[in-house]
This record gives structure tokens, C-alpha cells and sequence, in this order.
């Protein structure tokens, strides 16, 4: 059978993009642009969209700017715009321009003067509850404003008044002159302009005037001269208003709109306002939460741009709507982690173990591999000694059918040194197990015991060697697959989505763990360091567990 699996499948954009450029629609050119508004941090719904706005530049030797849609600035602010620029590098694109919608103010209100004097644009005295009640409905089309058919004059007039400030805000609004009556409500003469006295991050107070998302979209796509704006299916129609400022303008591009579907992810939320509401609120440490959606908190919680761009390309590019499976994401980054991460070994609830035929002082620095595939990877020193700590749940006084941990009077293989056999518990006063007396037999290191063979394998520290760790076991943030169509998603938050294991013990090697390294804990999970950890304080954070929990340990 053929491999297929470095081609990349195709999707509709790609498509049309191609045969762009076999019949030299954009004189041969691909210039596309990611225009994020900064009031939040991007989520992975935002990382489709960066994938598929870079991945196309790539792919035909084109260009990508980043744009910051900057012209809300009562919700926008550098923080914001930082954090973009850092989660877009981070993914591993660059962009060919940064550039703000901000940079085009001059620009944009030199043409909307120029729709004024085409009689294409009027200044509005109606309220904005007024403008909404003119509007009309799907099934009853809009009416005229009474100032519609102000003079070009005194339109020229009261709109650089507005720029000038002579007019309180919301007492004025500049409205494109279209269609009342069209079917498409965004054609109803939307509004372009409007006043607002809010400071701008970047303009500072050069403006009491700004211009409407609409309008700016279409004149600074085609002012960067963009091929193909990609937007998802909530502007297709908008597209008929892209169009006619673009037309009536006569701009000398006129960028093609294409409309995709967003990424719906389940048992989570993608949507800026929403995840600040998380935050304000405090269901959530901040927006780089290892249990949020963003890029942010898919870094600290350990996951790879390569993982999220490979989900990116696994779910596609198509017209409809659709839920993806929280599942598909870990997949990609369990596929990731399985060839990349260290293997370490780590006891989240520690039961210690004697083994009485141990030496007392003897340590023995034992070598293991750092990866069972990736020789290249080397090798640790792993210490054994006398006491060492296993996991509760690896010894059992009733086991299940089947079990292949330690039980009394059986053997089990100590992952990468012995094989042990468990000989008397010992319990306290109120009857919970604190320690267990096995002996080992010591000609089993790397080698199956003579004539028989030990049931199971489980991972272990050296007491004395390991180093403490606080490690943070992360579920879904929320309890339902589709927390939108919550009345309130604040209801559906899971309250058991965070752990927090304060006694687990690390492998002394550990202790050289750094930021950028993946780990696998042998038989736990993949798990990364967390920003607040210290030499005196290991804090882990689970990425994914080892397997789907549907599958079998
Ligand atoms: P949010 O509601 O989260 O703020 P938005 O669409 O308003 O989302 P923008 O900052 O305007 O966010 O988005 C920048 C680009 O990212 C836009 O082209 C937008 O269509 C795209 N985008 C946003 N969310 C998604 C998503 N869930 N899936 C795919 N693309 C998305
Ligand atoms: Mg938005």
C-alpha cells in the first residue's frame, strides 16, 4: 500500500487558491493576513486560523501580515497585543508585516469623505436605538432615515466636526448609503463611523472619531494589497458589504473574501469574551491556565506548536459547522510526546517499601535509558537503595482479577532494576498500610528470574534520592461537550477540574528538568514543569494522560 501520510490532504481553499494562481488572478500573488482583535488571548480556534493564513502563504511562497484589528479600544490593550505576538511566534510563523488597523485611521477617514462626496455615506442624527428600530426585520425591510438625503455639503460639514469634536458621543453617526429595503440587514445602511471618546493605545487622543469593524476590514486588506481574505462563516453576509465599500471606493485591490468554518471544540469554550469572563471571574489562575483553551495555557500545560498545528491540519478546512472531539487534540499530542518526551519515573502517591535483604548503606547507580526507542537520547542514573517509594494503587490486599501489581507473597518487576517480592504489610493503629517488607532477588537485574517470571512491571524512587514535587493533575474545564449552549456556561464549569498532589516524589533527575522539556512519568502521564516551580519546590503539570481513558491501562 502507498504512504500518504507527508501529504498534505487538500481543502477547498487550497483549491482555490491553486487555480488562482494558474490563471494569474492576483497577478500570481498569495498575500493573506491573521487580523486578530487584541482584547483577549488567541485560542486554538485562533490557531486554525493562523495555520490556515500562514500555512497558505507558505505553501505558495507568499506573504502573511499580522494585523491587529485595533479599533474597539475600550476592550483592547498591549498586553493583549504582546501576548498575540508571542503565541503566533511561538507556533512558529513569522509574519511578513505587523500592521494595525490603527495605522490607516488617516486613510480611512479620508475615504469616508470620499463616499460623502459620492453621496454615498450621510451623517445620522437618529439614536442608536432608533437606528435599530428603522432597520426592520428579516421579513420587513428597514426605513429611511429623515437625514438620508442631507446635502453633500452639510455632510462634508458635520463629519469633520465629528473628527473636530464638536458633537457628544453617540449624538452623530456616519452611515453608508446603501439599501433599506435589502434583504441582507448589513446592507441596511450600516453605520461606519462613530463618535467615542475612549484613549487609544496606540493613537493616544488624536481620535474621538472611529471607524466600524466592517468598514476598516475590507480598505486595510486592501490596502496591505491581500489576495485572499480568509474569515470564518459568520461574515459571509458581510461579504456583500466587503464588496460594495471595496467597489465604491475603487480601491486598486480587491481582495477575495473566502469564509471557512470555526473550530467548535468540546467540553470547552473558544471565545475571547467568554475565557476573559473565566478569568475575571477567577474560575481560573489567568488566561495562561493550563486548563484554558488558549495558547498560552496549551503551552503550559506542555503542548507542542508541532501537536497544534497537526490537530490544525487534521480537522481540515471545510463550509460546515461541525464539534470537534476533545480527543482528536489529544491524540495529536500524545503522537507528539510518545517519540519526543524523556522518560522519568515519578510516584504521585507514595507507599514506602523496605526491602530487608537489601544492604543498609549500598546505593547502586543504575543506568536507564531516557527513551525505549531514541537511543540518541542516552541514558540516566536512576539510584537504588534500600527504601524506596512505589504507588499506592500498585499494591493491592484484595486484588482484582487479573491484577499484575504486587501482592502479598507474589513477585513484581521493578521497572529497570529488580524483581521484588512482597513478604509482610505493615499497618498503623487505624489500620492503613505505611509500609511494605520485600525482598529482592538480586540476580534479576535486566534478566527474567530462574524458571519463572514476574507478573508485572511498576515504576519506583529511591527514597532517600527522590526529590519532592507538587504535581497538578488537569481535567475538562467543563462538565457538558457544548458549554455555549449553556443558559450560563459560569453553571458548567467542572469544580474537580484541577488536582493537586502535594506529596509526590521525583526522580533525582528531575531536578534538571527545564521548561522546554517534555516528560513521559513512566506509566502515569506526559507531564512538563509549570512556570512557579523552583529547585526547592518541583511542580509538574500533567499534559495528557498516557492513554484515552476509554482504552485500557
Ligand atoms: P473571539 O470571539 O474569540 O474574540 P473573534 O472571531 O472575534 O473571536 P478575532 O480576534 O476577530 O476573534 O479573530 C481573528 C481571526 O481568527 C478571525 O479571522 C477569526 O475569524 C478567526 N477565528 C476566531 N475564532 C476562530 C475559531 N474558533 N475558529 C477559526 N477561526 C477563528
Ligand atoms: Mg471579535
Amino acid at each position: 500500500m502507498q504512504k500518504t501520510e507527508f501529504t498534505q490532504p487538500s481543502h477547498f481553499i487550497r483549491q482555490i487558491v491553486a487555480n488562482d494562481l494558474q490563471t494569474n488572478k492576483h497577478d500570481g500573488k498569495v498575500v493573506t493576513r491573521f487580523p486578530p482583535e487584541p482584547n483577549g488571548y488567541l485560542h486554538i480556534g485562533h490557531a486554525k486560523s493562523i495555520c490556515l493564513n500562514f500555512g497558505t502563504a507558505l505553501e505558495n511562497n507568499g506573504n502573511c501580515n499580522l494585523r491587529f484589528d485595533d479599533t474597539n479600544p475600550e476592550k483592547e490593550s498591549i498586553e493583549y497585543m504582546e501576548s498575540i505576538k508571542r503565541d503566533v511566534a511561538w507556533l512558529g510563523f513569522e509574519w511578513t508585516q505587523l500592521r494595525h488597523a490603527s495605522d490607516y485611521f488617516e486613510q480611512l477617514y479620508q475615504y469616508a469623505i470620499d463616499l460623502i462626496e459620492h453621496n454615498l455615506a450621510y451623517v445620522d442624527s437618529l439614536s442608536a436605538e432608533e437606528i435599530r428600530l428603522y432597520r426592520g426585520t428579516l421579513t420587513q425591510p428597514g426605513r429611511e432615515s429623515p437625514d438620508r438625503n442631507r446635502s453633500i455639503e452639510e455632510n462634508l460639514d458635520l463629519f469633520s466636526r465629528m473628527r473636530a469634536g464638536e458633537f457628544a458621543d453617540g449624538q452623530y453617526v456616519l452611515r453608508a448609503k446603501i439599501d433599506m429595503a435589502s434583504p441582507n440587514i448589513n446592507l441596511r445602511d450600516p453605520a461606519i463611523y462613530r463618535i467615542r471618546r475612549v484613549h487609544h493605545q496606540r493613537t493616544g487622543d488624536a481620535w474621538c472619531i472611529y471607524p466600524m469593524y466592517d468598514y476598516t476590514h475590507c480598505i486595510s486588506d486592501a490596502i496591505e494589497e491581500i489576495t485572499h481574505s480568509l474569515c470564518t462563516l459568520e461574515f459571509e453576509d458581510h461579504r456583500p458589504l466587503y464588496d460594495w465599500v471595496l467597489d465604491k471606493l475603487q480601491t486598486p485591490c480587491h481582495p477575495q473574501q473566502i469564509e471557512f468554518a470555526r473550530l467548535q471544540l468540546e467540553y470547552t469554550i473558544v471565545s475571547k469574551r467568554k475565557l476573559n469572563q473565566l478569568v475575571t471571574e477567577k474560575q481560573v489562575s489567568g488566561w495562561d491556565d493550563p486548563r484554558m483553551p488558549t495558547i498560552a495555557g496549551l503551552r503550559r500545560a506542555g503542548f507542542t506548536p508541532q501537536a497544534i498545528k497537526d490537530f490544525c491540519e487534521r480537522i481540515g478546512i471545510t463550509k460546515q459547522n461541525s464539534w470537534i472531539e476533545m480527543g482528536v487534540l489529544e491524540y495529536c499530542i500524545r503522537e507528539d510526546l510518545n517519540i519526543n518526551a524523556f522518560r522519568a519515573m515519578a510516584v504521585l502517591n507514595p507507599l514506602r517499601i523496605v526491602i530487608t535483604n537489601y544492604p543498609d548503606d549500598k546505593v547502586e547507580n543504575l543506568e536507564v535509558s531516557n527513551h525505549p526507542q531514541r537511543e540518541e537520547f542516552g541514558k540516566r542514573i536512576v539510584p537504588f537503595s534500600k527504601t524506596i517509594l512505589i504507588e499506592r494503587d500498585d499494591f493491592s490486599e484484595n486484588p482484582p482479577p487479573k491484577y499484575k501489581r504486587l501482592i502479598q507473597g507474589e513477585e513484581v518487576r521493578l521497572r529497570g532494576a529488580y524483581v521484588i517480592r512482597c513478604d509482610e504489610v505493615i499497618k498503623n493503629e487505624a489500620g492503613e498500610i505505611i509500609e511494605l517488607r520485600c525482598t529482592y532477588d538480586e540476580n534479576t537485574l535486566g534478566k527474567n528470574p530462574e524458571g519463572r517470571k514476574a507478573k508485572g512491571v511498576i515504576h519506583w524512587v529511591s527514597q532517600a534520592h527522590s526529590c519532592p514535587a507538587e504535581i497538578r493533575l488537569y481535567d475538562r474545564l467543563f462538565t457538558v461537550p457544548q458549554p455555549d449552549n449553556e443558559e450560563s456556561f459560569l453553571d458548567v464549569v467542572n469544580p474537580h477540574s484541577l488536582q493537586i498532589l502535594r506529596d509526590c516524589r521525583v526522580e533525582a533527575s528531575l531536578r534538571s528538568a527545564t521548561l522546554e522539556n517534555r516528560y513521559q512519568f513512566e506509566r502515569t502521564g506526559y507531564f512538563c514543569l509549570d512556570l512557579e516551580s523552583t529547585l526547592d519546590k518541583l511542580v509538574f503539570n500533567r499534559t495528557v494522560t498516557l492513554r484515552d481513558n476509554g482504552e485500557k491501562d
